[in-house]
């Protein structure tokens, strides 16, 4: 195959166009070639900018790291393959072994297996502690913590962490406060206006927002950290693939719109579900009923979530038709697509609990996490109806 220089296998440039694309261009390529040795020196030392390896950046997850950056008010950061491999470049790339680190007792399932398990075998101390409750933290702290990892708003229950008081604790104390901010978001919450000192996101959820990709996000305050999780990240191959990066950019144009459709949605729907007969509880920050009802006013500064907890009635039974008459929804372990989503912590994230802690932490089996979609509301509020009258209609199993 030729090509018009007579080139055995390299493509030819781009034909020159005096109009730009509108898009911006895929860039899969995994090498970028320079002309000579002298000018990939400079591109090494940092004189010139050029892309060299794929895996130690490419134009696409720059184009993605820039948008978050500024939707996080922070500056140079690292983009990862997923939502996972930024928790995992924060915690091992920047503790070492002796290290003590503080987590939520309330983190994402995985984030607490890294706690659990992998940490301690790194020879990295862990101890979790009620995020909600600042002197159950203080009472952590060991002379060697270096880190207090924390989501804000909690995982099925929707609990809120109190983040000015860690955050003042961790100034006071000289230690890393990282918060995970992916089911916040920029739009409702902005770690680094609290005293961050680090934010994770994956966006997985509901920043790409369309189910089709993985992606995650880490940075620092302080420039020479982000350096750090850079490195780490690129040695461990935990950075993106172009087209990942390509499709998230995508969704995130129009993330802030689906965010407030989405919340909009959820705080209707809340309302209504705390109408119906065969639901025992519903959990949703923005009501008034809610634990912390006042600290989601204060720290989501008018914003609100897209996420409701809610409790039906019956067992097992009732949830099985939930699930079965919840027409058009799916039942699927994740949040933040552009459809409805629900998810069962009693058969999911949280099976391995015994039943009697699942009943001490409120998560029975009638037990539904909702991640709200872009569907009508109205619409949306006759399927719940009809869904949890099924449900209904088995209650005597429960
Ligand atoms: C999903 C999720 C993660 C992990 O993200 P992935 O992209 O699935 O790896 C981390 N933290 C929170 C709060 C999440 O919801």
């Amino acid at each position: 195959m030729k090509n018009a220089r007579g080139s055995l296998v390299r493509p030819d440039p781009l034909p020159a166009s005096a109009s730009q694309p509108v898009v911006t261009p895929l860039s899969p390529s995994v090498v970028y070639a320079s002309e000579t040795p002298d000018m990939l020196d400079d591109q090494y030392d940092g004189r010139l900018h050029g892309y060299t390896y794929s895996r130690e950046g490419h134009p696409n997850a720059d184009v993605v790291a820039a948008r978050m950056d500024v939707l996080e008010g922070a500056q140079g950061g690292v983009m990862t393959g997923s939502g996972m491999a930024a928790v995992s470049a924060v915690l091992m790339g920047l503790l070492s072994a002796g290290d003590h680190v503080i987590g939520g007792t309330q983190l994402y399932g995985r984030s607490l297996r890294l706690m659990n398990e992998d940490l301690p075998r790194l020879g990295i101390a862990t101890t979790l502690a009620d995020p909600g409750d600042v002197s159950a933290v203080r009472a952590a702290i060991r002379p060697e913590t270096r880190m207090v990892l924390v989501e804000v708003v909690s995982n099925p229950t929707l609990r809120l962490a109190d983040i000015t008081g860690l955050a003042g604790l961790c100034r006071e104390r000289g230690i890393l406060l990282v918060v995970d901010n992916t089911f916040t978001t920029p739009r409702a919450f902005r770690p680094f206006d609290h005293g961050a000192d680090i934010v994770i996101h994956s966006l997985t959820k509901l920043l790409a927002g369309h189910s089709d990709v993985m992606l995650g996000y880490a940075v620092a305050r302080d420039p020479e950290l982000t350096e750090k999780l850079r490195v780490f990240a690129v040695t461990t191959g935990l950075t993106p693939s172009p087209f990942d990066c390509w499709l998230a950019e995508r969704g995130m144009l129009s993330f802030e719109l689906r965010f407030d459709r989405a919340q909009q949605s959820a705080a209707i729907l809340a309302d209504h579900l705390a109408t119906l007969p065969g639901v025992r509880r519903v959990i949703y920050p923005m009501r008034p009923d809610h634990p912390d009802h006042a600290r989601a006013a204060q720290l989501l500064a008018g914003q609100g979530c897209n996420m409701v907890s809610f409790e039906l009635t019956g067992g097992r039974g009732a949830a099985n038709a939930f699930t079965r008459a919840a027409d058009g929804l799916s039942f699927a372990p994740t949040l933040g697509d552009v459809g409805t989503t629900l998810s069962h912590p009693a058969s999911s994230s949280h099976r391995s609990m015994s039943a009697a802690d699942r009943e001490a932490n409120g998560l029975s089996e009638g037990f539904f996490r909702v991640s709200v979609g872009l569907e009508d509301p109205e619409q949306l509020k006759a399927v719940f109806t009809d869904a949890v009258a099924a449900a209904g209609m088995v209650q005597s199993d429960a």
